[in-house]
């Protein structure tokens, strides 16, 4: 406790400071301060106007400093009008100035004999002043800040009591524009002692705050304003993407309202307010992450700040692998190479490496090199070969090669690789096979020659087929009458390259295919030749009923003759399980004809009066204890359809289907169940589901064949739906054909070709399966029973077998045209859910499918050539397969381009077909525009895109109720009707 004691002598004033400064008004880290009077401890020197009023005075404050006040206190006389100024302040950067003044008041009434001259308040002002202005003071520059009050002001007691109250008031002044400013104080009349005059401004301090400086920066002019501040990152550090940092400095010195900031560069992490690099053998990709992390496996670092780490030796990254994956190696090379060959074809199975190199990307290319026999000198294979799946990057440990040389040497390496195999400059780990090819049939004859036209006889030659595979035997020419009605082929037979066709008409115009012959079959047709006969002359007319379909066979053996008759009674006797109208006529009859020794024919097994004896005629009895069930895969029509494993004794386990007949059946049942294994027992092709045998002694019943481990086509596709490449699709295709070709040289007609009836085994082959009609179609949940009596699956089957029962290989080529729709449409159902009498409609007035999604343009003209009304103009499986061949070998003409193949008819605008001519247009139309949001927002612009929408979709797009989804597919559907029937018509509906 201090007393100050003044030296007036009529009034003695103790400054009774009995007080705890207020550390909220005392000067703190956010102030500057730019004027206080306490701190000086020399005279002040402020002006005091009049002389006589205010006076400096020097006082100790309570730690006993030395301290200078001024005190006024003239309340006896009226009229007081006493100024104060202090000295030049210069404001310096700041804009809003504090003021705060430490005073005692005398109460008036404390007074005694007061009268009323005495006060109890003063004034505050200010003149602002870009530097000194001198000694002389004019009040009216000044301009009032405030009148001050004292919150207390003391009385006069006993001398113990006399509290003196020190007030403190501060006010504030700005925003300034000058380079400075006084303060005055006026009293007029009032008995005042100022203890103490402090003037500071306010500023936000320099800080670091989430890796970022904020410079000192002072604070806004006014009370509510927040001072925008752009900080600087720290060494190392970079501002966050899209937000660079700032705070806001508050009128009171507080930082506030931080955005953004900053983070440490790629290889520093952040230690407190700094960046610190990483530490040897860690790393920091990029900003973003938070932590150095440990190198990843097979790799180091040894330097400081590293933003990745370096492969070790003989390790490498892929240029796809994030730098947080382990380096890796090459794979080691395929095990267990085996190979299987079959004439000059080759299938090639490997089990994966032993070491995939710390990587899960491997796949398999395969390398093929023909070698001379002696010396044995070997040279790649070149474009000729086909590779299927593909030669290289294959996913499965198995290929099949294909249009090898008969009787040729070939070397075949397998390779493993994945994604470092290419970086890698070790050497290269394959596993190898030799192999030497069978025989084959020849290729197709070379180019042929008309060597002599005449009125009756066309003389032709020919070049041998490029590939011989063999010692040619003979050569087939096969010829008809262009524009006959009846399609009935003749052929002529010759040894050597050329052969004279006799016995034509006049002036006719015929067509030739010759194709060649060798131990080992047929090979293909060569392209059709037109050549047409010499005009008559007028005098030799010949009867023009002579038969030109008299066939001079070359090489009429007698045997031939023989077969000739056999067929025919096979043809005539012939009836298929449960049909016994059903005969195949056509071109199937003509091709009889000329069967050669050797070649097998498919034999109804109807036919045979004792069925069981056809079983066995064509199916191996298993002994019961071989076969083990293992699983139930599914309901078949006669009992449950199992997998299991065949055991014969001597031979390889094999992972077997097993179809039962259930218990209970009856005698006619048991006969169509085996009915299938009858006609599958005489098959033998890899595209053929194969029989490995029949249970007929045993309980119960059973048919054994090979296990398709991907069950039906339709549903594995509709499962991986959008998964396989084109040319995987198209591979698949090939060996449906492939399968189809050969039921059909054997004279076989499947009737019930679909997706649904083609198996997949776990090498993707498709094998074709579901034999003998009437046990199968009964179970067919698509077939319905025709106009013409037995059941049809309608959307599979040819036009004039639903009307007239023909039933032929060019229906099944119909089938086949389907199963393609289906397989390029991942398992589409076909016509969608037109009914079976509009698709026949349809049909009728030439509508035809159009093309999937994405498939290339010649693939759907082929879908087209398979569906001709006219079964005479449709394509042979054997042109099917060559120009799928090509196709696989030229993979360009199955692209399809975005938006341009779909199919011809979405390639046009479909405002032309349409009613509507915007999606938005459509939406109104059918009163759900509320739903024009979702589409656009799921990238439904255009009627071409809303058209190929499934059900699907329209539930992705978050349209929940079923009425309105209905709603919408119905008129999804009917544009899709529209579009069909424009592509087909070119007439708008
Ligand atoms: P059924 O003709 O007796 O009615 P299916 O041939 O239709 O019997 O077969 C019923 C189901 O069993 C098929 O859809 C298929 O998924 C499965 N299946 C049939 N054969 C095999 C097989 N060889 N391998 C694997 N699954 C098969």
């Amino acid at each position: 406790m201090v007393s100050v004691y003044t030296s007036w002598p009529w009034i003695t004033l103790y400054l009774h400071l009995c007080y705890v400064l207020n550390p909220g008004v005392a000067q703190t880290a956010k102030e500057v301060v730019l004027l206080d009077s306490k701190a000086q401890q020399t005279e002040l020197e402020w002006i005091s106007y009049p002389p006589n009023g205010w006076e400096e005075i020097s006082g100790l404050d309570e730690s006993y400093t030395p301290i200078r006040t001024y005190q006024v206190c003239r309340v006896m006389e009226p009229n007081q009008n006493n100024w104060l100024r202090t000295n030049w302040i210069e404001k310096r950067n700041a804009q809003r100035i504090f003021v705060e003044l430490k005073f005692t008041l005398r109460d008036c009434n404390s007074l005694p004999g007061m009268v009323g001259t005495c006060k109890e308040t003063f004034n505050l002002y200010y003149q602002e002043t870009d530097s000194e202005v001198g000694r002389s003071m004019q009040e009216t520059q000044y301009v009032k800040i405030d009148t001050i009050a004292a919150d207390e002001s003391f009385t006069q007691g006993d001398l113990g009591e006399r509290k003196m109250k020190l007030n403190t008031e501060v006010r504030i002044i700005g925003p300034l524009s000058r380079q400075g400013f006084y303060l005055a104080f006026q009293d007029v009349g009032a008995c005042i002692a100022l203890v103490s005059v402090k003037v500071y401004y306010k500023k936000c301090w320099s800080i670091i705050e989430n890796l970022t400086i904020f410079p000192d920066t002072v604070t806004g002019s006014e009370f509510s304003s927040l001072v925008e501040v752009e900080g600087i990152c720290v060494n190392n550090a970079e501002e966050e993407a899209d937000n660079s940092p700032k705070m806001h400095c508050s009128a009171e010195g507080e930082w506030l309202v931080p955005i953004g900031k900053c983070i440490c560069k790629a290889g520093f992490h952040q230690k407190g307010d700094a960046c610190e690099p990483c530490g040897r053998g860690y790393y920091k990709t990029s900003s973003q992450d938070l932590q150095c992390s440990r190198c990843p496996m097979h790799s180091f670092v040894d330097r400081e700040g590293s933003r990745r780490c370096d492969c070790d030796d003989g390790y490498y990254r892929a240029f796809s692998d994030p730098p947080s994956a382990a380096c890796t190696r090459p794979p080691s090379a395929p095990q267990n190479l085996v190979y299987n060959i079959n004439q000059t074809m080759l299938s090639l199975e490997w089990n994966p490496p032993a070491d995939t190199g710390g990587r899960n990307d491997v796949t398999y290319r395969v390398r093929c090199q023909h070698c001379s026999w002696e010396p044995e000198e070997c040279k790649p294979c070149g474009p000729n070969v086909g590779y299927f799946p593909a030669q290289s990057q294959l996913v499965d440990t198995y290929v099949n090669v294909v249009d090898l040389l008969a009787h040729a040497n070939y070397t075949f390496e397998v390779e493993a690789v994945n994604g470092v195999s290419d970086l890698s400059r070790t050497q290269r780990l394959f596993a190898t096979v030799s192999i030497a090819t069978g025989q084959a049939a020849p290729s197709m004859v070379g180019e042929v020659i008309k060597e002599k036209v005449q009125q009756r006889s066309i003389q032709l030659s020919w070049q041998e087929p490029r590939q011989l595979n063999g010692a040619i035997t003979e050569y087939e020419i096969k010829y008809y009458k262009k524009d006959q009605k009846d399609r009935t082929y003749s052929t002529v037979r010759a040894k050597s390259t050329s052969a004279t066709v006799n016995n034509l008409k006049p002036s006719t115009a015929y067509v030739f295919q010759i194709r060649a012959f060798t131990q080992a079959g047929y090979g293909t047709f060569g392209p059709r030749m037109e050549i047409t006969t010499k005009e008559e002359e007028t005098a030799a007319i010949v009867s023009s009923e002579q038969n030109p379909v008299i066939i001079i066979a070359v090489v009429a053996v007698a045997g031939t003759i023989i077969l000739v008759f056999m067929v025919f009674g096979f043809i005539i006797g012939r009836r298929h399980c449960g049909y016994s109208k059903a005969d195949q006529e056509g071109d199937e009859e003509l091709y009889f004809q000329f069967k050669i020794p050797g070649s097998k024919s498919y034999i109804d097994p109807e036919t045979n009066e004792d069925p069981n004896r056809a079983v066995h005629q064509f199916a191996k009895e298993l002994d019961a204890s071989y076969v083990q069930i293992e699983r139930v895969l599914g309901a078949g029509q006669f009992g449950e359809v199992c997998s299991g494993r065949l055991k014969v004794p001597g031979k390889r386990d094999a992972a077997v289907a097993i179809k039962t007949l259930k218990v209970g059946h009856t005698e006619k049942q048991k006969k169509d169940f085996l009915c299938e294994a009858s006609i599958m027992g005489q098959f033998d092709h890899p595209n053929v589901v194969h029989l490995e045998g029949v249970v007929t002694r045993g309980k119960p019943v059973m048919i054994v064949t090979e296990f398709m481990e991907n069950g039906s086509l339709d549903a594995f596709l509709r499962i991986h739906d959008g998964q396989f490449t084109i040319i995987q699709l198209v591979g698949m295709l090939r060996g449906i054909a492939s399968g189809m070709r050969y039921l059909a040289d054997m004279g076989y007609v499947h009737r019930n070709l679909a997706a649904r009836n083609v198996l997949v085994n776990s090498n993707l082959v498709c094998k074709v399966s579901d034999f003998g009609l009437s046990r199968t179609i009964n179970d067919d949940p698509e077939a319905v029973y025709s106009t013409t009596g037995g059941k049809i699956s309608v959307r599979w089957t040819a036009p004039e077998a639903i009307q007239f029962r023909k039933f032929t290989s060019a229906s099944d080529v119909w089938s086949y045209g389907v199963v393609m729709w289906e397989v390029m449409s991942f398992g589409e159902r076909p016509y969608w859910d037109m009914s079976n009498q509009d698709v026949m409609k349809a049909l009728e007035e030439s509508y035809r499918l159009p093309a999937p999604m994405d498939c290339a343009p010649g693939l759907h003209q082929l879908m087209l050539d398979c569906w001709k009304k006219d079964r005479g103009e449709r394509p042979k499986f054997d042109q099917i397969i060559s120009i799928l061949d090509k196709m696989i070998r030229n993979p360009n003409t199955l692209k399809s381009p975005v938006g341009t193949c779909t199919s011809p008819l979405l390639g046009q605008s479909l405002s032309n077909v349409s009613a509507f001519h915007s999606v938005e247009e459509w939406l109104v139309a059918i009163k759900m525009e509320r739903y024009r949001d979702n589409l656009t927002a799921a990238g439904y612009i255009s009627l071409e895109s809303v058209a190929r929408m499934s059900t699907e979709d329209v539930v992705r797009l978050g349209i929940t109720q079923v009425e309105h989804q209905k709603r919408l597919m119905s008129s999804i559907q009917t544009m899709r009707a529209r579009m069909f029937h424009l592509h087909h018509t070119g007439v708008q509906v």
